[in-house]
């Protein structure tokens, strides 16, 4: 069970550096080796150190997709009717939205559920078979001074119940000016406009600092910014989900990568390639080339008449010389956090807390996430299954974040972890399995203030034959961003792909 101890909240040092739970005893659970992003290619090229381009092409195509997250996965699927070649860089599909399974539990690597399921969503998990289990806004529980709070809304007189409810009320004017809760591109009206301008935390002067402390990890697991760090307008937008209901499926929205990509795949074998580094596009009137190495090294060229690029905008900025000093300006304005994340696998469930739960600081980790509420939602959990925890550890932009996940100390990492859950929950480091550690290097935008503005800026670049499409063009980090991404773009292909075809 999670603990509520009565010494109220963590008291250990949880600083990088500091000698693990584990430090000097025998670790009796497996730590297995990094999951998530491998630097190599990456940084060599961003070392200028490019592989000989190919003279002449192999292949013609009517579109490219140059990323298999799960932007580059919504535009195939849109596309799955018509002639397309993805490239993604790994040997997995999914970006992001990747998983790994445990005694049959299928658990995430990064995204683990979404906000919304109407509309394009509730078609599209119609169409891939796929129902998301709802669950209330108890599915948020809070931990302060040696508590744990379910929901937003309680009986309790605690400050918490109360900033919240303040929190929420101040939160209402602004969302009615969001159709469907959502933030359209470009924001619309000088209210929204302003808001991309100013700091969150301009807005939470007068709260109980442990209560922003919590506000802090929203923001911060959200989209690796604190509420200093956010702008205003994505504080307002993400704070929604302290009401609204999340939809999760068994794994995660891993499960909604598979779909996709299982999908595509009926509808057309060998459209997706794994394994594939995109190095250069080159674009020209009317169409485009792109170079991309294979696992053996060698080197291939593909024309295309539209290139869909859901690499983040950095990348994008790189492996396109072609655009100018000003286009480039625009996307390598972005500033991007870092993320760790910890699977905590154990035979046995020894958590009764809820599905996410939160701790502020001085915890390093924002939230945790308990992978098998789905599964026990729809009755499908077994006993045998056990449970994983998953944990997740943002760094703001600019922190030693990402060097922490370059140096890659695995056992440093988890014992820190470690010995911050251990003062939650009950018997914990006994009951471990095993531990898989995920990092992501440039793992999301942050939405910083002027945010907004910018990416209105950068609708402007997405001209024939280039479509941009990675989730941080269409605004906050998520799932939904990237669907809308890769469907836009989708849609921007075939619109042409009609008039000249
Ligand atoms: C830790 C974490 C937790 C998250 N949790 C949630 C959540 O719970 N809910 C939610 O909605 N969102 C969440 N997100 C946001 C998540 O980013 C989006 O949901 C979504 O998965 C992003 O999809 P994408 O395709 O835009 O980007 P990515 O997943 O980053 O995909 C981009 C793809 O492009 C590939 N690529 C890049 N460069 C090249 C190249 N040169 N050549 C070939 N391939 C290349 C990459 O390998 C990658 O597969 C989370 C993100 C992280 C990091």
């Amino acid at each position: 069970m999670l603990m509520a101890s009565a010494a109220g909240g963590y008291t250990g040092s949880g600083i990088p550096g500091a000698p693990p739970a584990s430090a000097g005893t025998q670790r009796k659970y497996r730590l297995a080796p990094w999951t998530g992003d491998d630097y190599t290619l990456g940084h060599r090229m961003r070392a200028g150190d490019i592989p000989p381009l190919p003279r002449s092409s192999e292949r013609r195509v009517d579109f490219v997709i140059i990323g298999g997250g799960m932007a580059g996965l919504a535009s195939a699927y849109f596309l799955r009717d018509h002639d397309f070649l993805l490239l993604e860089q790994y040997a997995e599909l999914g970006g992001q939205s990747r998983g790994k399974s445990y005694r049959g539990l299928d658990y995430s690597l990064g995204a683990a559920y979404m906000g919304s399921s109407d509309g394009i969503y509730g078609e599209l998990f119609a169409d891939l078979g796929l129902k998301p289990v709802e669950l209330p806004d108890t599915k948020n529980s809070w931990y302060r001074e040696g508590r744990w709070f379910p929901g937003v809304r309680g009986a309790d007189q605690d400050i918490l119940y109360k900033s919240f409810a303040r929190l929420i009320a101040q939160c209402k004017p602004v969302w009615k000016l969001m159709p469907n809760g959502e933030l359209e591109l470009p924001v619309q009206g000088p209210d929204l406009e302003r808001l991309d301008m100013q700091p969150f935390s301009a807005h939470l002067e007068g709260y109980d600092p442990k209560f922003v402390a919590l506000v802090d990890s929203i923001c911060k697991s959200s989209c690796c910014g604190t509420t200093s760090e956010l702008s205003a307008l994505a504080g307002f937008y993400l704070m929604q989900d302290l009401v609204s209901p999340s939809y999760v499926f068994e794994g995660g929205n891993p499960a909604l990568a598979r779909a996709l990509a299982s999908r595509i795949e009926e509808s057309g074998r060998r459209r997706c390639l794994t394994g594939t580094f995109v190095w250069n596009v080159s674009l020209r009137s009317g169409g485009a080339s792109v170079d991309y190495s294979t696992a053996d090294g060698a080197m291939h060229r593909v024309e295309c008449r539209k290139v869909i690029v859901t690499a983040p905008p950095l990348v994008t900025g790189r492996i396109i010389p072609d655009l100018d000093d000003k286009a480039k300006a625009v996307l390598l304005w972005f500033k991007y956090g870092s993320y760790l994340v910890a699977n905590f696998c154990m035979p046995k469930k020894i958590f009764d807390g809820a599905y996410d739960n939160w701790v502020g600081s001085p915890f390093t980790f924002a939230d945790a996430v308990v992978a098998e509420t789905p599964y026990i939602a729809t009755g499908s959990y077994k006993k045998m299954m056990g449970s994983v925890l998953t944990v997740y550890q943002p760094y703001s932009a600019r922190s030693t974040g990402r060097e922490i996940l370059y140096e890659g100390n695995r056992e440093e990492l988890a014992g820190e972890l470690i010995e911050q859950l251990s003062r939650l929950v009950e018997q914990f480091q006994n009951n471990l399995d095993e531990v898989v550690l995920t990092r992501w290097g440039h793992a999301m935008v942050v939405a910083q203030p002027g945010m907004f503005a910018k990416l209105t800026r950068l609708l402007a670049l997405d001209t024939d034959p280039l479509l941009l499409a990675h989730n941080s063009m269409r605004g906050v980090p998520s799932a939904e961003s990237a669907i809308q991404a890769g469907r836009l773009a989708a849609q921007r292909c075939l619109g042409i792909h009609r008039k000249t075809g």
